[in-house]
């Protein structure tokens, strides 16, 4: 009996667009069906590992291309998993995929009615068929449960049917009616080109059937294999082109442009394994939106263990694409039970050191390259510093804005502290939403005064990655905003004491503020707030209300700094020695704090108040 569903919504958003978009690569639908006919060869051969009757004594792995002049059909026929009715509704008639999901949200958004080709690069797959074919049918047969064979069937405008169905082989055969415009696809030599172009790699055999006619003009049938299937990363490195690498990177990475770096190398040791990993020229599509995940694949002898492990490659280097194929790990266990394997640890260790080291070498020769990757991609790199083992090698991949490089360009904290005056004991930063913002910030004062180069960063990540950082090659890391500067060396002048009752009675008068000091970082304001070691600083209590949160009670609480050498100060100071009850201090302190407080660029509680004090000064001013 025959059943017609409806598409979900969302789907048939995807194919109106599919089918009415001019779309400027319709060959690509060839590389979806075939890559999902690999991946369904894949799946049983992982599932049979633990269950060897699923395979039916049927282990020639295949995909069969068969093109029809008559019919006018192309069919691509595996031998792969199968799916049953169920599967055939959910996973034809839904999108449950996140890529695809993520494709479909932003078609909400309408950026990908201007880019189509997008589709390709969200492996929005099997839909793509209808890009070249009036309809579609699907003959499925699950492995290992011959009675239960489906045929789906739809034009792609809105509705599907299913129905039960005879067929005698596991696996499943996609066969596109071709439109009129689109019978090229029947020709051999135009299927043996995409083959070559975008599934080459593809480890399972890719057959046509063609007709040969010898001398005599009699034909015969032979079946042709149309890709090299070498899985390129067990080639030798000296074998495999630039050409070669590019394309087997776009086929795994769905990126356009080639790699910016190949990193393929055979670990010996105890355990043998092989190594192919490649360094995107971009931040890669897919890390815009979506859940983040590993872009690596594990291969255990050739066969797809999982598609993206973690195990393998930490999240700090999801934008790095590549596969790793270990011989010795087990096959016949369970993902899970492989995932506690301690070779996996050891293979861990390796790649990262690899790709730590392959950054590295990129930033010392290819810098340019470099810079554009590290723009893209800092940020998620930035989370490596959380990365115990690693944490120098990420220290030295980071790039950073500073007091003495022009906007725009970067120094390192190896320059940095290579370059340090030899009194100078820490790493100094400064945190905030702009270059421009933290250069004019009064942080800097002493330091630009005493020409120490202070680290500046806008990345919100820094509030995170730089304090996990802690020290660089012993040097202690500090933000310029923070606690009290390692000054010790110079005596606290006599002078203070004679601001000690001012600054209490300051403290007194502010409850905003955690403690009234006299400050070694001035040099032109008159005051500003520094948080104390521990505590939240002003960027980062901002940052944590733009999400939302409350960086907690107490926390917002800084200590005011006052300047002893500025004439404002020293001013009060005077009036407060004649004479301590005059009202015009505390008004005066809360200038100095509210000063303070839009320094920092944070916003005024009361700023009415505040023009009212300027204005009450203005007006003494003129009437002199
Ligand atoms: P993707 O391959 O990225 O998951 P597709 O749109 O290409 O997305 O395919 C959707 C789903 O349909 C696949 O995930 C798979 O479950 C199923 N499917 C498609 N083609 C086959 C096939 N030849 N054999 C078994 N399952 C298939
Ligand atoms: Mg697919």
């Amino acid at each position: 009996m025959s059943h017609t569903l409806e598409f979900k919504a969302e789907l048939k958003q995807l194919l109106h667009l599919i089918t009415h978009s001019l779309y400027s690569h319709p060959e690509i639908f060839l590389r979806e069906l075939i890559s999902n006919a690999s991946d369904a060869i894949n799946k049983i051969k992982f599932d049979s590992l633990s269950k060897e009757e699923l395979l039916e004594n049927n282990k020639d792995w295949k995909i069969k291309i068969i093109p029809n002049k008559e019919a006018g059909t192309l069919t691509v026929s595996d031998n792969g998993v199968g799916m049953s009715r169920d599967e055939v509704v959910e996973n034809l008639g839904t999108i449950a995929k996140s890529g695809t999901r993520a494709f479909v949200d932003m078609l909400k958004n309408q950026q990908a009615q201007n880019r189509p080709e997008l589709i390709g690069q969200f492996g929005v797959g099997f839909y793509s068929s209808f890009m070249v074919a009036d309809k579609v049918t699907v003959l499925s047969r699950p492995a290992g449960d011959p009675k239960n064979a489906v045929r789906w069937e739809s034009d792609g405008q809105g509705q599907f049917t299913v129905e039960s169905a005879e067929k005698s082989t596991r696996g499943t055969d996609v066969t596109l009616h071709l439109k009129t415009e689109c019978k090229d696809y029947l020709e051999p030599f135009t299927l043996r080109s995409i083959v070559r172009k975008f599934s080459d790699f593809i480890e399972h055999p890719i057959v046509m059937d063609v007709e040969k006619e010898d001398e005599n003009k009699n034909k015969t049938v032979t079946e042709e294999t149309l890709n090299s299937r070498k899985a390129i990363w067990l080639r030798n490195k000296s074998e495999v082109t630039p050409e070669e690498y590019a394309e087997f990177y776009k086929l795994i990475s769905h990126d356009d442009e080639p790699p910016a770096k190949v990193i393929h190398y055979t670990a010996e040791g105890a355990r043998e394994f092989r190594v192919l990993l490649f360094v995107p020229a971009h931040k890669p599509m897919e890390l815009e939106w979506g859940e983040p995940k590993s872009g690596l694949r594990l291969y255990i002898q050739r066969v797809l263990i999982m598609e993206r492990c973690e195990q393998v490659l930490p999240m700090y280097l999801r934008f790095i694409r590549g596969v790793v194929d270990a011989s010795d790990l087990p096959l016949n266990v369970s993902r899970e039970i492989l995932q506690q394997d301690p070779q996996l640890e050891v293979i861990r260790k390796n790649v990262v050191r690899n790709v730590l080291q392959g950054l590295e070498a990129m930033k010392n020769t290819e810098y340019e390259k470099y810079v554009t990757l590290y723009k893209g991609l800092g940020t998620i790199l930035k989370e490596g510093t959380q990365d115990w083992a690693n944490r120098d090698k990420v220290a030295d991949l980071l790039l950073f804005e500073s007091m003495k490089t022009p906007k725009g360009e970067y120094t390192t904290l190896a320059k940095y502290v290579e370059s340090m005056p030899p009194d100078q004991n820490e790493i100094y930063y400064l945190i905030g939403e702009s270059r421009e913002e933290i250069e004019h910030s009064p942080y800097l004062e002493s330091f630009r005064a005493k020409g120490i180069d202070v680290l500046l960063l806008t990345d919100p990540i820094d509030e995170f990655a730089i304090p996990n950082l802690g020290q660089y090659k012993g040097k202690h890391i500090r933000a310029v905003d923070r606690g009290d500067l390692d000054d010790k060396k110079e005596e606290k002048p006599e002078e203070d004491a004679s601001f000690e009752p001012l600054l209490a009675f300051l403290k007194d008068k502010l409850p905003e503020v955690r403690d009234v000091r006299l400050s070694k970082r001035l040099t032109e304001s008159a005051s500003v707030l520094v948080a104390d070691a521990g505590a939240v600083t002003a960027h980062f209590e901002r940052l944590m209300q733009r999400f939302g949160r409350d960086a907690g009670d107490d926390a917002g609480k800084r200590v005011l700094e006052l300047n002893p050498h500025h004439a404002a100060v020293v001013a009060m100071c005077d009036l407060f020695a004649k004479d301590a009850n005059d009202p015009r201090i505390e008004d005066y302190g809360r200038l100095l704090y509210d000063q303070a407080v839009l320094a920092e660029g944070s916003k005024l509680k009361y700023p009415s108040a505040f023009a009212k004090r300027i204005n009450d000064l203005l007006v003494k001013d003129a009437k002199g």
